[in-house]
């Protein structure tokens, strides 16, 4: 595909963020850029659920139905300590046409979110590399590689959708402050043999550590837990043995399909508007994977931009597109405090911490309006998420 010398928007990016992006503004009429570094589109599955908010924000864009077609939804959240329950949070009740939580690996959720993008007329340009920027009043000149060749494009606006080690926030010299996790987090997607609630996703909390056990489609199953030391790609082995030493399953790992290990940040961008530049998703915030939240408050970043952004190269105001800046900075920050908290919660290892907070989390499942404003600000449609 040609290089354009000259478009509306230039995204950088083409995770789940710039393809949403790209595909809105498309929608909406508007020329776009977006241009991806890697070669191919990532076939690793990643972040694994999509919130009710998420399939709201993405219905207006016609990904929802296909989205519901490829995921398994989960009905109920549990913590586990071993056998006993400490606390069950119900997707059911949350006030959502979409009343669960739909679990569909990354790489299916892109690949429906680039059909989108080009039923709306736009593609991906990859390999292509954004290595400079420069930005004024009316628009930004992006220094682009590809193909061996340097070429310069004018945007009128560029979106970094360039995630956590975005060269767009570099350029335009925005920081980013917060700080890492000690634990290093275990993934793993297998087949197991032995018996399990297909709609629960369950957190066991033990002594060493917590596991997440959550349902995939296609009889998969998604495993995450902390430990101080991970290898690249764990062993069948030794995702066993954290089954076996942190939950009550008698389960059996049977294959592995991916495995891998991921250390996290806790941060959010000074800004997500500066003159002429925007930020969206993991280029803006860095969450724990607690809850599920990162991509889903990306795609959800990326759909409310849209409109405000059309209204900019409409020759309006650029009140929308500050508002859009400042509410979801705000919630990034709220995001990144709540994952924190669930973070610190689930990782306490010493005796009397773990007893106060397994007392904090039974507690808690007795009060139903608790529960349930846990279970609608996990899904992103309680009013924080959706303030103006
Ligand atoms: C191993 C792993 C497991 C994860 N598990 C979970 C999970 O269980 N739950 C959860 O919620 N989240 C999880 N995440 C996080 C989730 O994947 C991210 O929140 C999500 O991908 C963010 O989307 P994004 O589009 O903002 O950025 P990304 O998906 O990171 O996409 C950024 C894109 O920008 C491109 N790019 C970067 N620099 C340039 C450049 N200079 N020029 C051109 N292109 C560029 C990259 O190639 C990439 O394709 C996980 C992440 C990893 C790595």
């Amino acid at each position: 595909m040609e290089l354009p010398a000259k478009v509306d928007v230039l995204i950088v990016g083409a995770g789940p963020v710039g393809l949403t992006l790209a595909a809105a503004l498309k929608r909406r009429g508007r020329s776009v850029l977006l241009i991806d570094q890697q070669a191919e589109g990532a076939h690793t599955s990643r972040a694994a659920v999509v919130h009710a908010g998420t399939l709201e924000a993405l219905d207006e864009l016609g990904a929802t139905a296909a989205l519901l077609a490829s995921g398994v939804r989960a009905r109920q959240f549990s913590a586990r300590d071993h056998k006993a329950v400490l606390l069950t949070i119900d997707f059911d009740a949350i006030p959502s046409r979409y009343p669960f939580a739909l679990l569909c690996p990354q790489d299916r959720t892109e690949a429906i979110l680039l059909d989108r993008l080009q039923a709306f007329g736009g593609d991906v340009v990859r390999p292509c590399t954004l290595s400079d920027l420069a930005a004024d009043d009316d628009g930004v000149t992006a220094t682009l590689e590809r193909g061996g060749r340097t070429h310069s494009v004018e945007a009128g606006w560029v979106v970094g959708c360039d995630g956590v080690r975005s060269t767009v926030r570099d350029k335009a010299h925005i920081a980013i402050e917060g700080g890492p996790y000690p634990e290093n987090f275990v993934l793993a997607d297998v087949a197991v043999t032995g018996a399990f609630d297909p709609h629960e996703v369950v957190l066991y909390l033990a002594a060493d550590g917590m596991l997440l056990f959550a349902p995939l489609p296609c009889d998969r199953v998604r495993i995450v837990a902390t430990v101080a030391e991970a290898p690249e790609h764990p062993s069948l082995a030794t995702v066993q043995r954290l089954l076996d030493e942190r939950t009550a399953l008698a389960v059996t790992i049977a294959e592995t399909f991916w495995t891998g290990r991921f250390h996290i940040h806790h941060r959010v961008a000074a800004t997500m508007l500066q003159g002429r530049v925007v930020l969206c998703g993991d280029a803006a915030h860095e969450h724990s994977p607690a809850g599920g939240q990162g991509m889903n408050t990306g795609i959800q970043d990326a759909v409310a931009l849209a409109g405000p952004l059309d209204e900019a190269l409409a020759g309006g105001d650029l009140a929308a597109l500050q508002a859009w800046a400042e509410q979801r900075r705000r919630n990034a920050k709220r995001v990144v405090a709540m994952t924190d908290r669930m973070t610190r919660a689930a990782t306490v290892t010493s005796t009397p911490a773990r007893v106060l907070r397994n007392a904090a989390m039974r507690l808690i499942g007795h009060l139903p309006p608790a529960r349930h404003a846990i279970a609608a600000r996990l899904a992103e449609v309680d009013r924080h998420t959706r303030e103006p």
